[in-house]
């Protein structure tokens, strides 16, 4: 056969888009991006010059295209139990917060103008007041995110100059966050006190110098000290600086600003407690146990936030409208019992037993070959690592692990966790809403 006749024989652009396996893909990418796709393949057909077949060119096709879905950032629904699950975006934002924030992003806002005044304001004016009411703190400021806010405070109180820390909090978080790396590049210099068990007020006394600018203390996230140990508390870490006249630093990561007790979980340090304690300037997540948008919040004494606000630095790591609109609405949530609930966080957190087990029987009624079992839960994030939840979970028998694979697959894709053989789809985190096409789903692939 020439190549003209092969040529000739290629399947119109038309013919793929009757196929609803090609077709599916239009809602998510858009008509001009799986055509562009479909043409990009016969462009390569063509110039092979081999002979077009229509099976063998949709495989083609459809393999490009569920790359390119794969690629695309897209909802999906987090069966696998972990609340706040770095690798899924952590905290969702509540739906609340996001339509009040839409008003004020979408059109101009007076994110930088003092209406009262007519001249130029602060972008942070109104989130701050949101935070000294919520923390009891007497300033607040935002940036990009906790590794952000750490590198601010060393930058503008500690440049070639000490920083004491006890040996027992120097830990790594993972991403690249380790806190002796971050030190270095922020140019503070890193005194380390005490033993990797040990460590006492009067080891921090001894390592003051003329140089020393800061005394520093860290949560120490999913990093558990047990048997013969001993921390400073920040209480008396602060009392100490007040004494000798150093500002204290707690880098508190997981930022709760309630007590996490109301859920059945361990009691988490919170931020008004760090406040409470005296600490000069509280550094932590907007997007962990806050459960706002990624941000790094700094709350604490009006002097030290001051210094902050004059550092260069800070243009380079400020945050935009959209989250400082997002964080706010989130913040204002906080102020009732009521709307505190409308984050999605609490919500999962609050569902009772009686409820997932409700939810259960749904699937139960529906799919015969499942059955529905007890499962933790786990908030995630670096928090509570010792810490679960009870949950309600569906098992599928899986031993090849298909069907966790298959799920991933599909539109949108559903992760589940693989368990001794089993898929289980934890129902704490799957929402409600969703439970209908979830069920939809576990008919199709099995
Ligand atoms: C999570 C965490 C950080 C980093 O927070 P990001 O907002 O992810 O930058 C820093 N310190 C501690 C103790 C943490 O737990």
């Amino acid at each position: 056969m020439s190549l003209r006749d092969a040529q000739r024989r290629i399947p119109p652009v038309h013919r793929f888009f009757s196929d609803p396996r090609i077709a599916a893909y239009e809602t998510l990418l858009g008509h001009e991006n799986v055509k562009s796709v479909v043409a990009a393949v016969l462009d390569r057909a063509r110039g092979d010059g081999a002979i077009p077949d229509y099976d063998a060119l949709s495989t083609v096709v459809l393999s490009d295209l569920s790359q390119e879905a794969a690629e695309t950032l897209r909802p999906l629904i987090n069966a696998t139990g972990v609340l706040l699950h770095t690798n899924l975006g952590r905290a969702p934002i509540s739906q609340t917060a996001w339509e009040a924030a839409t008003e004020s992003t979408t059109g101009y806002s007076n994110l930088e103008y003092d209406l009262a005044e007519g001249r130029r304001g602060s972008r942070y004016s109104r989130v701050s007041a949101l935070l000294v009411e919520l923390t009891g703190a007497q300033d607040a400021i935002v940036v990009n995110n906790c590794a952000a806010a750490v590198v601010l405070i060393l930058d503008t109180f500690a440049r070639a100059r000490e920083v004491v820390i006890a040996r027992n909090e120097l830990i790594e978080i993972g991403g690249e966050f380790r806190l002796p790396d971050v030190f270095a590049r922020s140019g503070a210099i890193l005194v380390e006190v005490g033993a990797a068990n040990k460590v006492y007020l009067r080891d921090f006394e001894r390592a003051l110098n003329a140089n020393t600018a800061l005394l520093f203390r860290s949560h120490l996230s999913n990093f558990r000290l047990s048997g013969f140990t001993e921390r400073v508390s920040s209480a008396d870490l602060a009392a100490f600086g007040a004494r000798v006249g150093l500002p204290v630093v707690e880098d508190l990561g997981s930022g709760a600003l309630i007590d996490f007790k109301r859920f059945g979980l361990p009691h988490e340090r919170t931020v008004p407690e760090a406040v409470r304690d005296g600490v000069d300037l509280v550094a932590f997540s907007g997007d962990k146990l806050l459960a706002g948008p990624q941000a790094g919040i700094i709350v604490g004494k009006n002097a030290h936030i001051a210094r902050l606000r004059e550092n260069p630095l800070l243009r380079a790591l400020r945050v935009d409208k959209v989250t400082i609109a997002v964080l706010q609405e989130t913040l204002a949530l906080y102020r009732s019992e009521d709307t505190l609930r409308k984050i999605p966080l609490f919500a999962m957190l609050s569902a009772s037993l009686e409820d997932l087990h409700s939810r259960a029987r749904r699937y139960v009624a529906s799919l015969p070959f499942i059955e529905a079992v007890s499962a933790q839960s786990y908030v995630g994030g670096g928090t509570f690592p010792e810490a679960s939840v009870p949950s309600v979970a569906i098992a599928v028998p899986d031993p090849a692990g298909n069907l966790h694979a298959d799920l991933r697959g599909r539109t949108p894709p559903i992760v589940a966790r693989l368990d001794a053989g089993r898929a289980l789809l934890d129902l704490r985190t799957i929402a409600p809403h969703d439970d209908e096409t979830v069920i939809e789903a576990l008919k199709a692939q099995t």
